[in-house]
Order: C-alpha cells, then sequence, then structure tokens
C-alpha cells in the first residue's frame, strides 16, 4: 500500500515502523477471512485490511483520532490472527499498538470510558486492589447484577461482564511468596530460571503458578521470583497507556538482573509472553534500556516452549485416561507462535488431546476486550464454548489465564491450566479444579 508520511513525520520512530507494515500489505483480503470481528459483523472497516487503511489515514493526517477509527480500532481484539495469515508479513502488532498511543494521546474518551478505563488498569495489574474487588463482587453479586439490569449500554452490560468473569468462589490458596525454589537434589540444578508471577493470574488461579514451580523443579531447574517483578505491563499497553507499560517492563528488567545468572524468564500465561518477547522493541527508543530490554526478549519463554527443550521425565503418564479438549489462546499460536507445543507435551505426558473446530479464533478475552467491547467478546465466547463443548472431553486446558476466565463459567467441564496436568502427570497433586469437582 503506497504511504504519502513527510520525511518530518519518519523522523518519529513509530511512523516509521508503522509506515513500513501499512507498506507491506498488498491489500489482498486474505486476513479478512481468519479475524474474529470481520467473521462476526462483516464489515471492512472492522477487518484487518480495512483497519490498516484507517490507521494510515489517521497517522498520515498527524490530526487527532476521529469517533470512526477509535470505534474500528477499539474492537480489534489485537488477537494477530491476521499476522499468522497474512503472506506478506505485515507486522499488525505493532501498527495497532501506534495506533493505540496515538488514539489515547489525541482522543478524548467519555468521562466514564476514561474512568473505567483507568480503573481496569489500576486494579488488574494489582494483586491487592483486585482481591478486594472480588471479594466485593462475590459479596455483592446480586445487588450488582439488578444495578446491570437498570444502568444503559455501555454501563450495563459492562458490569455484567465484569461480575460474570469474577470467580464465584474464593481461591484455595495464596498467592506464591517471592523467593527461590529449589529442586530437592544436591548437586548443581540444570537450569535456573525465573518465574514471570504475573498479577491477575496470582489472585484467580494461585494454583497455576504452584503447579509450575513443582513441574520446573522435577525437571531440575531453581526457580527464582523476584518481589520488585510485577505486571508484564501488556494490560497498560494494550489500554494506549505507554508510560504505564514502560514503567512496568524497566521495573521487570532491573528485578531479573538483580536475581542473578538466568537462563530464561518463564511465562506462564501465554499473553504475558508475548508482551516479555517485545520488551526490546518496546525499548528500542532509550539508549539505557534497549540493550538490557533486548536481553531480557531473548531469553524470554513460554513454559510449554521451555518444558519441551528440556524434555519431559522419563516415565510421565497421566494418572487417569482424560480427555483433554485444548484451546490455545490466541497469543499463544499468534504472539509466540507456539501452536502445537502445549498440545503436544500434553500427548506425551498421556492425555488424549482434542482441538476444537476454528481453533484460531479469539475467545474473545483478549486482555481487558471482554469488559470493554461485552456484546462481541459474549458472542465468541459462546462461539467457541460450542466448539469445545462439541468435543465431549473430561476437562479443557488452556496456557493462558485470560481464556481460563472467558471460558469458565460457559463450558460444561473444568478449565485447568497445562502446567497443573502436565505436574500432575509428572507426580505432583491433580489439578485443583478436578478435585473440587
Ligand atoms: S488482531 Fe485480530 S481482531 Fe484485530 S484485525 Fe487482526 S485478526 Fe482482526
Ligand atoms: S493478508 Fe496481509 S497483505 Fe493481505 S490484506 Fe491482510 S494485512 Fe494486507
Amino acid at each position: 500500500m503506497q504511504t504519502a508520511f513527510t520525511d518530518a513525520q519518519r523522523a518519529d520512530p513509530d511512523i516509521s515502523e508503522s509506515e513500513k507494515a501499512i507498506r507491506g500489505c498488498v491489500h489482498c483480503g486474505f486476513c479478512t477471512a481468519t479475524c474474529p470481528t470481520y467473521v462476526l459483523l462483516g464489515d471492512e472497516l472492522d477487518s484487518p485490511r480495512g483497519r490498516i487503511v484507517l490507521m494510515k489515514v489517521m497517522l498520515e493526517s498527524g490530526r487527532p483520532a476521529d469517533a470512526t477509527t477509535v470505534k474500528h480500532i477499539d474492537r480489534c481484539l489485537s488477537c494477530l490472527s491476521c499476522m499468522t495469515t497474512c503472506p506478506s508479513g505485515v507486522n499488525y502488532m505493532h501498527l495497532v499498538d501506534h495506533a493505540r498511543k496515538h488514539i489515547e494521546a489525541t482522543f478524548r474518551r467519555p468521562l466514564a470510558e476514561r474512568v473505567l478505563r483507568a480503573m481496569l488498569a489500576s486494579v488488574l495489574t494489582q494483586p491487592g486492589r483486585l482481591r478486594l474487588v472480588l471479594t466485593l463482587a462475590r459479596r455483592f453479586r446480586r445487588t450488582g447484577e439488578a444495578l446491570a439490569k437498570r444502568l444503559p449500554p455501555p454501563l450495563g452490560p459492562r458490569l455484567s461482564a465484569m461480575l460474570d468473569l469474577a470467580p464465584k468462589r474464593a481461591p484455595q490458596d495464596a498467592p506464591l511468596e517471592p523467593g527461590i525454589y529449589s529442586p530437592t537434589g544436591s548437586g548443581k540444578p540444570r537450569a535456573r530460571v525465573a518465574l514471570l508471577a504475573g498479577c491477575a493470574q496470582q489472585i484467580l488461579a494461585p494454583e497455576i503458578n504452584r503447579a509450575t514451580v513443582r513441574l520446573l523443579n522435577r525437571l531440575d531447574c531453581e526457580v527464582v521470583v523476584p518481589q520488585e517483578a510485577g505486571c508484564c505491563g501488556a494490560l497498560a499497553h494494550h489500554l494506549g497507556s505507554e508510560q504505564a507499560a514502560l514503567a512496568s517492563v524497566r521495573a521487570n528488567i532491573a528485578a531479573w538482573e538483580d536475581a542473578g545468572q538466568l537462563d530464561a524468564v518463564i511465562a506462564n500465561a501465554s499473553g504475558c509472553g508475548t508482551m516479555l518477547k517485545d520488551y526490546g522493541f518496546l525499548l528500542r527508543g532509550d539508549a539505557a534500556w534497549k540493550e538490557r530490554a533486548e536481553r531480557t526478549a531473548d531469553f524470554s519463554r513460554d513454559l510449554c516452549e521451555f518444558v519441551t527443550t528440556l524434555g519431559l521425565p522419563q516415565g510421565a503418564r497421566a494418572p487417569a485416561a482424560l480427555r483433554v479438549a485444548y484451546q490455545s489462546a490466541c497469543s499463544m499460536q499468534h504472539g509466540q507462535k507456539l501452536a502445537g507445543k502445549p498440545q503436544a507435551l500434553l500427548r506425551q505426558a498421556g492425555f488424549t488431546v482434542l482441538e476444537p473446530a476454528e481453533a484460531h479464533l479469539c475467545c474473545g478475552s483478549a486482555g481487558t476486550y471482554n469488559v470493554l467491547q461485552p456484546e462481541i467478546a459474549n458472542q465468541l465466547r459462546a462461539r467457541k464454548a460450542g466448539h469445545l463443548a462439541a468435543l465431549r472431553a473430561d476437562v479443557i486446558a488452556s496456557g493462558n489465564i485470560g481464556c481460563m476466565s472467558q471460558l469458565e463459567g460457559a463450558v460444561p467441564v473444568p478449565m485447568v491450566h497445562t502446567a497443573e496436568l502436565l505436574d500432575w502427570a509428572t507426580g505432583g497433586p491433580p489439578p485443583l479444579k478436578l478435585k473440587l469437582e
């Protein structure tokens, strides 16, 4: 696609990257067939190709974002399915991230929207605040639901979506304490890794980090969880809050550098892993941090990717003949291009793995999308839940807490993390949700 940026505009590194992406698009439209919003809405402006045109016009003009552009960019899930499909290698991720930053800098959203976005960024990334909000949601659920029915759109559906996503049961475990978790053997561990303990996941499902540490220890890896590392920055980044996102990125890099010699930083939420692998790009303009960020990105690994490299222990065996439906998160298959790896590990561990129809389409979670765009998110959830239910599996596994929270109430069987099944198959306890059934 031709562009008309001026030389002065091209001096901005964000513009020069976006121009590369826009010029790479040959307008073939292959991506439309695999874009969830185009599949649902059938509007060219809700397709990757249409959005690229909107972003090109917005960025070339240098003017503040207009309401139409904001509407269609807000509807994008950042699922990156279009990047998997695109034969021209268009980097839609960096382009839409830049567009979001421009929107946040130039477009004034209605007050209620600004408040909601600020609240999501501040609650979801702070475990203490999230725990408090979830406790209130459990206690006042009925009142909240009644209120949601009375409030007009978009407030009512958004409140309803938030209540729907809040787990009905309190977590059975406390978040993992920061510290060093060593394997039981007396020799030098095979590897030393930092675990990104995450923010929301620690409160929503602390059992995932515990299973991850047990699994890594069993594979003779020492696991470090630094006190100073926190949210990966993805939530703020996708809300267009660049400064807040970069503050998290820098804090994490510094925390992992201070943790001593590491062989990898492990993420067990694929959405966070996608963000970690982009740290180098995000800090490319900051001379003091560029190389450090690139180093961190280079040794960031999804848990399944790392376990695949090490190999499962000899004798790993599923303790029960379970049929496992695998929900492949967009960040796993499109963001990190790890399609097939988690499924292969689960098969090696002795589980029967089934994959749903339309596995490439997003479940509608997408960070805070399910709260901000509940109508589209609910349609995608119902579609995904239908495909998963059709498999008649005993359990559904995923490698991303976002998918788990989104689908939990819509599927007929428990949802667990891949780490919990691999931990179980290698000698750990059964997944908590299987025990509770
Ligand atoms: S990121 Fe997903 S929703 Fe957005 S344009 Fe690409 S395929 Fe469509
Ligand atoms: S598949 Fe790639 S090149 Fe073709 S329209 Fe979509 S983004 Fe452009």
